[in-house]
This record gives C-alpha cells, sequence and structure tokens, in this order.
C-alpha cells in the first residue's frame, strides 16, 4: 500500500515528506494507521547517523499510536478497528529475552537501528528501490507503519490516541524506572535531574508513588515551571546553583532517597549520585553517548548506595502502558501538559524545537 512518510535521505539530512510503498503484513504482523506519533532525541539520533548499523534513505520514528489497519493471517490477539500503542522490539530468543528481560533484549540494537526486520529484509520503498524503515520495528513518522503483533499493546479505546504515543518510550521510560525499579515507600525523598519527557514522566510518577519532597533539576525555568505545576516541591536551576548536590542534601535531612539522572552529562550524573542519602539509588535513563565516562568518589558507594541504568523502565509494555493509560485517564499522568503538537508537514521545526529545549515532547500528527 503507499503511505506518506518522513524520509532521511543521508546521515543528517532534513526530513522530506514522500510517498513510499509500505509491504503487505507477513503472518505474524499488523499495519496500524498511525493517529500520531511522539518525537525522541532517539530518533535525532538516528537521523544523525549516531547508530553505526543505520542505513539511508530511513523512517525514523518509535512511539506511534493509532488504529489496527489490517492484520497478517496468524494473528488471533488483534482485529482491524483496535487502538494501539506500539512499544519496543525484542527477538524473544536470547538468553534476557528467555528469562522475561525484553528490554535487555541482546538483540536490540539491531532490531532497533538496522532499518530492517530481524531476517533482513525492508519494509518500504521508493520506486522499487529499498528506504530502509523498522526504526524500532515500527517507523511511525508515516501515515501507516507495520509492526510484529507482539509488539503492539492494544489500550482502551476510550484513549486520546493523539496523547498517547510517547507512553511507548519517554513516558514508560521515566514511570517506569520510578514505579518498577525503584518502587519507593510513601514519604520517601525524590529528585529528577533532566526535566525534559522522560524526567517529568518520572516525577509525575514519583508524586503517584507518594514521595515527598520532590526536587527537580533542570538548566531551563521553562521546564522548570512545568515541573512545579506537575508536583515538584523543589526546583533548581542548575546554571544558578553553584553546588546542586549540597542543596539537595540541605533541604532533605541529608540527601534524597531516590536519584533519577534522565541528561546523560556527566556532572548531573555524579550531582544525582551525591544527592543520595546513605542507602538512597541513583537510576541514569538518559542515553549517553559511546565513549563518555562519568566520576565520583568511591566512599559514596561504601554507605550502601546503589548506582544502576535502566532501559525502557523495566516495563513489560502489555502490562505497564495500559496502567499509565489509566493513570492518564484519572488525571495522575497529565502526559498532554507536556506534548506540543506538530503536523509531519512540520516536523523539522518539531526536530529543531525538540534540540533547542523549546519543545518539551514533539507529537506529530499524521494526514489522513
Ligand atoms: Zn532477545
Ligand atoms: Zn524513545
Amino acid at each position: 500500500m503507499h503511505i506518506k512518510a518522513a524520509v532521511v535521505a543521508a546521515r543528517s539530512a532534513p526530513f522530506v515528506i514522500e510517498t513510499l510503498q509500505l509491504a503487505e503484513p507477513r503472518a505474524d504482523e499488523l499495519i496500524v494507521r498511525v493517529v500520531a506519533s511522539g518525537m525522541c532525541q532517539t530518533d535525532l539520533h538516528g537521523r544523525d547517523g549516531y547508530y553505526a548499523v543505520t542505513s539511508y534513505p530511513a523512517v525514523f520514528g518509535h512511539e506511534g499510536a493509532g488504529v489496527v489497519h489490517a492484520v497478517g493471517a496468524a494473528v488471533r490477539d488483534f482485529a482491524p478497528g483496535d487502538h494501539v500503542v506500539m512499544s519496543y522490539p525484542w527477538c524473544g530468543e536470547c538468553a534476557s529475552c528467555r528469562r522475561r528481560r525484553l528490554n535487555y533484549c541482546l538483540n536490540a540494537r539491531n532490531l532497533k537501528n538496522k532499518g530492517t526486520r530481524a531476517d533482513g529484509s525492508t519494509l518500504l520503498d521508493r520506486n522499487g528501490a529499498p528506504v530502509y524503515g523498522a526504526f524500532f520495528q515500527q517507523s511511525s513518522f508515516g501515515t501507516f507503519a507495520l509492526t510484529l503483533a507482539r509488539y503492539a499493546v492494544k489500550v482502551r479505546c476510550d484513549a486520546p490516541l493523539d496523547l498517547i504515543g510517547p507512553l511507548a518510550c519517554s513516558g514508560q521510560t521515566g514511570a517506569g524506572a520510578v514505579l518498577n525499579v525503584l518502587r519507593p515507600q510513601v514519604g520517601d525523598s525524590f529528585a529528577v535531574f533532566g526535566a525534559g519527557a522522560v524526567g517529568l514522566s518520572a516525577l509525575m510518577a514519583a508524586k503517584v508513588a507518594g514521595c515527598t519532597p520532590l526536587v527537580a533539576v533542570d538548566v531551563h525555568d521553562h521546564r522548570l515551571a512545568l515541573a512545579r505545576e506537575l508536583g515538584a516541591t523543589h526546583t533548581i536551576n542548575a546554571n544558578v546553583y553553584g553546588d546542586v548536590a549540597a542543596a539537595i542534601r540541605d533541604f532533605t535531612e541529608g540527601g534524597v532517597h531516590y536519584a533519577v539522572d534522565t541528561s546523560a552529562v556527566p556532572k548531573a550524573l555524579r550531582e544525582a549520585i551525591e544527592s543520595l542519602t546513605p542507602g538512597g539509588t541513583c537510576v541514569l535513563l538518559g542515553s549517553a553517548r559511546a565513549g563518555i565516562e562519568a566520576s565520583f568518589e568511591m566512599p559514596f558507594l561504601q554507605q550502601g548506595r546503589t548506582v544502576r541504568g535502566v532501559v525502557q523502565g523495566d516495563s513489560v509494555p502489555r502490562e505497564f502502558i495500559p496502567q499509565l493509560v489509566d493513570l492518564m485517564l484519572a488525571g495522575k499522568f497529565p502526559i498532554e501538559r507536556m506534548i506540543k503538537f506538530y503536523d509531519l508537514a512540520d516536523i523539522n521545526v518539531a526536530a529543531r524545537e525538540s534540540s533547542d529545549g523549546a519543545a518539551i515532547k514533539p507529537v506529530l500528527r499524521m494526514p489522513h
């Protein structure tokens, strides 16, 4: 079938809307009519060639939400008309997948970034010439997307499809780190470093869990203002404060129980670690480029502190995304507050405003 999609012709080239041919679904695949798709930094990393395995021309996008349009012959759990979000891919066969740690799939890199199905076949072509889609096995920056049925998550039909795409990546990354990994008790203290889409999702989840105080650290005042509206009790502009960790230790009886770094900036990660109380835990959610090192004083760990990384919030999407939708519809996870909408045709504006911080979570609406 013909689709419209945002194509990147070569490394760092702009997005160009083109008409492409999308493959028919195989037995275990389905096609989604994309209503809207969030844009993550990861899409721009793909555009800019940070992933060695990426080929061009390519179509990105991995936070797609929409309506099932067609299903393969063997798909039993979805039917045309179902409302779905598409989440991250996993192989199902490696040592991590066999232990149900799908978000640490050993084959994730190729499945996310290579631009083909696992068997190397392409999903898209332009007049017979291959176009590399299958970004996160979905490429949602287009009017239709093809994915394996097992990566689709059915959602309540009263969930607004133009808002819920970001739950597939940034939403579950931030909220999952808190609700699935840290699992704070009511009254535990919490700090988030970086008040972007992932950080604000973590903040909203920490509020749901009953954490207090709730601290947000960022370098943009407008993001800190939104963090306050979403529940932060204290906000710190890291460009203004000299020693952020000391400030946090001051008003939290010696440090927070939980800290989350979404910036992947070594200085911020160190501050997040140094803001922990003895026995506290810091998780890194930001994706740092290869070769970046961070440091902290070893005695910090001796006081029972934990530092670890988390991918996709340790979420099993079919369990966690419907929970986030429920929270959202109950008014407890107001993701709409961080979203800015763009038409697909304005995708380059969305990318620019995502990079310069003007938009916290761009969401592209697809033309139909
Ligand atoms: Zn795997
Ligand atoms: Zn993402």
